[in-house]
C-alpha cells in the first residue's frame, strides 16, 4: 500500500552525488555573457546603421520604429538566430496566470511556387495574434471578442531558448485592454521616468533626460528530489505540503544557512548559472538559505523591465534545469509548515541617465538634498498608498508566509535605520516659510551635512521590516517567491510617479506664491511630508506582537489575508491614481482585482480538494490498516493470556486503537465539513464574497484535518505510511 513512497525512496541511492561528475564551468564566464541574446553587440554586427540607431532610440526613449526598419531588424534577428540553429520564433509574454506564455511559429514558410523559404518579417516581429480566451482576463472577455494581440517590446532584448527565438512582448485584448504584467509595468516605468526627470531637471540637474527604475530581485526556492516530489500529490498539485509531521530536526540548528552547498545542488546551480549567463541574466550570488533544502539566487540589479523579464525567464529555466538533476523546484511561499518560507526581495531604486542613483547620498549638500527628496518622497508614497502596496503582494500562497515567524507581517511599515531617523527628526523641526541664516547653517550641519556619502556600510539592517532602506535602495521584502515582480513594481513606480508630481506642484507653489527660494521650498515640503508619513516608520521587531498592537494604535492597516487586502484595492483614490497616470483604466484595474480574487478562491478550493482526497484515500486507510494489525495483535493476546494479565499486556495497543479511531473520526468529520463548506463557497457568485467565504469558512477547516492526520503519522508503523515524510523531503539532497 505504501509502495509509492518506498519506490520513491529506493531511487535515491542511485542519484549521482559524485564530485567527478560536476558540471564544468568555463574559466571565463564573461565570454559567454549574453551569447543567446540579441544584445547591443549582436545588433551592431547584424544591423544596418539606420536600423541600429532606430532600435537604440526605441530602447532608450520609446521612439517608434518605422515599418521598413522593422523589416530590416526582423531579417537580422532571423539571420542571427538561424546561425545558432534556431527554427522557430515566439512572442514571449507574461499573462496573468503567473507563468510565461509562448506560441511557437516556424520561420519555415511554403511559397506559392511549391518551394519554401525561411521567413520572418517586420510584421511578424511586431505583432502576433494568440487566442486570448484561455488566459485570465477578469470579465473583459465576456464583453469583447476573445482575440488578443501580442506586440513586441523593443526595450527588452530578444533571446534564444533551445531552438526558439523569443521576442519579449506585451499582451492586450482586441479592444486594447492590458491582459498581462508587462503593459502596465511599462506604463508605470514611463510615468515614474517623466515625473522623476521633471523633479531632477527643475531642482537638481538640468542634464538629466531620463530616470530609470532599477530592480534587483533575490529569488528563494526549495529543491526536492523528483521521485519524492512525485510521490506527494499535494506537492504536485498545489506546490505545497498540506500535511506532514514536523521532522525531529527542523531548522533549529540553522546549520544549513550559508553552509556548504551539497554536490548535487552545486551541479544544478552551476549549470543554471551558465545558462543564465548565456541568456544575459547577470547572476552573481548563490547560497543556502535558512531552511533545509532552501536556496537563493540573485543577479546584479538591472532596469526594472528587463529585471522582471529576467526573473520570469529564470523561473522557467530553473525548473527545466532542476529536472535534469532530478530535482523539482518549489517556488511556493510556504511549501513546508514549521520551516521558513520563501520570499523574493525586490530591491528598488531610481537612477538617472547621467549615472546617478537618486537614492544614494552624495558628496555634497546639493546631492544630499536630492537624496533626501527622493528618499522622503518614497516614504510619503508608501504611506499614502500602503494599501496598494499590501495588495500588490497578496496571494493565497503568500498568506501562508506573511506574518509567520520568518516573514514580515501584513502591516506596511518602513525601516530607515537610526541614522536617517535622526536626520528626519532634525528636518522636522524646520520652521514654516523662509529660513533664517542660522537655520540654514543648522540644516547644513545637522541635516544634509550629516548624511555620510557611503551610507551603505553604516545602515543597520532590520530583517523584520517589509520595506527597508538599505543604504542606496529600498528593499521590498514582503514579496512572495512565486510572484511576478511586476505586481509590486507597477505599484511602487506608479505611486512614486504620482508622489513626485505632487511634490513638484507643491514646491513650485511655494516658490511662486510664497516667494521662497528653491531649497527653502523643498525643505518646507519635505518637513510636512515627514510629519504626515512618520507613522509608517518603525525600527523595532516587526515580527513581535507588540508591533501589531502599536501599529493598530497608529492606525496602520493589518490585513492578514488576501481577500481583506484586495477589498481595499478598489478605493476610488487608487482608481483615480491609475487613470490619471494612464497605468490602468478603471475597467482594467477592476478586472485585475477580480482575477486575483478568483485565483485566490481557486487555489484554496484546489487545496481543499487535494487535502480531502489525501485524507480519505491515503491517511484513513493507513490508519485503519495499522489499527487492524493492532486489533489482530490484541485478539491474539486475549487468546493466550488470562483476563487480568491480558488487560496489562494489551494496554498500549488498546490505547492506540482508541486514539486511531478518534483521529480517523476527526479526519472524517473534518473532511465532510470541509467539502460542505467548499460546495457552499462555490455557489457564491460575487468574487469578493466568494473569496471571503473560502478564506473564513473553507481554509480555516484545514487545521483540524491536518492535526489529526499528523497525529496518525506519529502512531502508524513507518512501513505502512504512504506519504513521503518531511524528513525525507527536507534532508535528501
Ligand atoms: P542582502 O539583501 O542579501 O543583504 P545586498 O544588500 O548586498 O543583499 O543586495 C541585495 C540586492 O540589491 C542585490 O541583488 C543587488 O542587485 C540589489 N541592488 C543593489 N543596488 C541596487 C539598486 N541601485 N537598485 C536596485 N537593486 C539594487
Ligand atoms: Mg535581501
Amino acid at each position: 500500500m505504501s509502495t509509492l513512497r518506498f519506490n520513491a525512496l529506493k531511487t535515491l541511492p542511485f542519484r549521482d552525488y559524485r564530485r567527478e561528475n560536476a558540471v564544468q564551468v568555463p574559466e571565463k564566464l564573461s565570454d559567454l555573457f549574453g551569447e543567446n541574446v540579441f544584445n547591443e553587440n549582436t545588433m551592431r554586427a547584424y544591423l544596418t546603421r539606420e536600423a541600429f540607431s532606430a532600435i537604440q532610440s526605441a530602447m532608450k526613449y520609446g521612439e517608434k520604429i518605422p515599418r521598413h526598419t522593422a523589416d530590416q531588424i526582423a531579417a537580422a534577428m532571423k539571420d542571427w538566430a538561424m546561425s545558432k540553429g534556431v527554427t522557430h520564433y515566439t512572442h514571449w509574454f507574461q499573462p496573468l496566470t503567473g507563468t510565461t506564455a509562448e506560441k511557437h511559429d516556424s520561420f519555415f514558410t511554403p511559397t506559392e511556387d511549391g518551394r519554401a523559404i525561411e521567413r520572418f518579417s517586420g510584421n511578424m516581429l511586431i505583432q502576433q495574434e494568440p487566442d486570448a480566451s484561455s488566459f485570465p482576463n477578469g470579465g473583459i472577455r465576456n464583453t469583447f471578442e476573445a482575440r488578443g494581440y501580442t506586440a513586441w517590446d523593443p526595450t527588452s532584448p530578444a533571446f534564444i531558448m533551445g531552438t526558439t527565438l523569443c521576442i519579449p512582448s506585451i499582451f492586450i485584448s482586441y479592444t486594447g485592454e492590458a491582459l498581462d504584467y508587462k503593459t502596465p509595468l511599462l506604463r508605470a516605468l514611463n510615468a515614474v521616468d517623466a515625473a522623476a526627470t521633471e523633479v531632477c531637471r527643475s531642482y537638481f540637474d538640468k542634464n538629466v533626460n531620463k530616470v530609470i527604475a532599477t530592480l534587483g530581485w533575490e529569488q528563494e526556492y526549495f529543491l526536492v528530489d523528483t521521485a519524492l516530489y512525485q510521490a506527494r500529490p499535494d506537492l504536485v498539485i498545489t506546490g505545497k505540503t498540506l500535511l506532514g509531521h514536523a521532522p525531529a530536526k527542523g531548522q533549529q540548528l540553522e546549520d544549513h544557512y550559508f553552509g556548504s552547498i551539497p554536490t548535487r545542488v552545486m551541479n544544478f546551480m552551476k549549470e543554471l548559472e551558465i545558462k543564465c549567463i548565456k541568456l544575459g541574466i547577470p547572476v552573481t550570488t548563490r547560497h543556502n538559505e535558512v531552511a533545509p533544502n532552501q536556496y537563493e539566487l540573485a543577479p546584479m540589479f538591472e532596469e526594472a523591465n528587463i529585471a522582471v523579464d529576467h526573473n520570469s525567464l529564470l523561473m522557467d529555466v530553473m525548473a527545466r534545469i532542476a529536472h535534469r538533476h532530478h530535482f523539482h523546484i518549489l517556488f511556493h511561499e510556504k511549501p513546508f509548515a514549521g520551516v521558513n518560507g520563501s520570499g523574493k526581495h525586490n530591491n528598488w531604486s531610481l537612477s538617472t541617465d547621467t549615472g546617478e542613483n537618486l537614492l544614494s547620498p552624495g558628496r555634497n549638500p546639493k546631492k544630499n538634498l536630492r537624496f533626501l527628496t527622493f528618499f522622503i518622497n518614497t516614504l510619503k508614497a508608501v504611506h499614502d498608498y500602503a494599501d496598494l502596496m499590501r495588495a500588490s503582494i497578496a496571494s493565497a500562497s503568500n498568506d501562508y508566509r506573511l506574518g509567520a515567524n520568518e516573514a514580515p507581517p501584513a502591516i506596511i511599515s518602513a525601516f530607515i535605520g537610526s541614522h536617517l531617523y535622526s536626520v528626519l527628526d532634525e528636518l522636522e523641526k524646520v520652521n514654516d516659510g523662509k529660513l533664517s541664516p542660522e537655520e540654514k547653517t543648522q540644516l547644513k550641519l545637522n541635516v544634509v551635512g550629516k548624511i555620510p556619502e557611503i551610507l551603505l556600510d553604516n545602515t543597520d539592517r532590520n530583517r523584520t521590516s517589509p520595506f527597508a532602506f538599505t543604504g542606496n535602495k529600498f528593499e521590498f521584502r514582503a514579496v512572495g517567491s512565486s510572484a511576478n515582480c511586476a505586481g509590486p513594481m507597477i505599484v511602487l513606480n506608479s505611486i512614486m510617479a504620482k508622489q513626485l508630481q505632487e511634490f513638484k506642484k507643491e514646491v513650485d507653489r511655494l516658490i511662486f506664491t510664497k516667494d521662497l527660494k528653491k531649497d527653502e521650498a523643498i525643505f518646507n515640503v519635505l518637513r510636512d511630508y515627514i510629519k504626515q508619513m512618520k507613522k509608517i516608520l518603525f525600527e523595532g521587531d516587526g515580527y513581535s506582537s507588540e508591533w501589531e498592537q502599536e501599529a493598530g494604535a497608529r492606525g496602520l492597516n493589518n490585513k492578514k489575508n488576501t481577500p481583506d487586502a484586495l477589498k481595499l484595492e478598489l478605493d476610488e483614490k487608487f482608481i483615480n491614481l491609475y487613470e490619471e497616470l494612464g497605468i490602468y483604466t478603471r475597467k482594467e484595474f477592476e478586472a485585475r482585482n477580480e482575477i486575483k480574487l478568483e485565483n485566490y478562491s481557486m487555489e484554496v478550493d484546489i487545496e481543499a480538494r487535494v487535502l480531502s482526497d489525501i485524507a480519505r484515500n491515503h491517511i484513513i486507510p493507513a490508519a485503519l490498516n495499522y489499527q487492524t494489525r493492532l486489533v489482530d495483535n490484541v485478539k491474539g493476546l486475549k487468546e493466550i493470556f488470562p483476563e487480568g494479565e491480558f488487560q496489562e499486556v494489551a494496554k498500549e495497543q488498546l490505547d492506540l486503537i482508541r486514539k486511531l479511531s478518534a483521529n480517523v473520526h476527526q479526519i472524517k468529520v473534518g473532511v465532510d465539513e470541509l467539502l460542505a463548506a467548499r460546495a457552499e463557497a462555490l455557489a457564491i457568485a460575487d468574487p469578493q464574497e466568494k473569496a471571503d467565504f473560502f478564506c473564513n469558512n473553507v481554509r480555516t477547516r484545514f487545521g483540524k484535518i491536518r492535526d489529526a492526520a499528523d497525529a496518525v503519522e506519529m502512531m502508524v508503523d513507518d512501513e505502512l505510511w504512504p506519504m513521503v515524510k518531511y524528513r525525507e523531503m527536507l534532508f535528501t539532497r
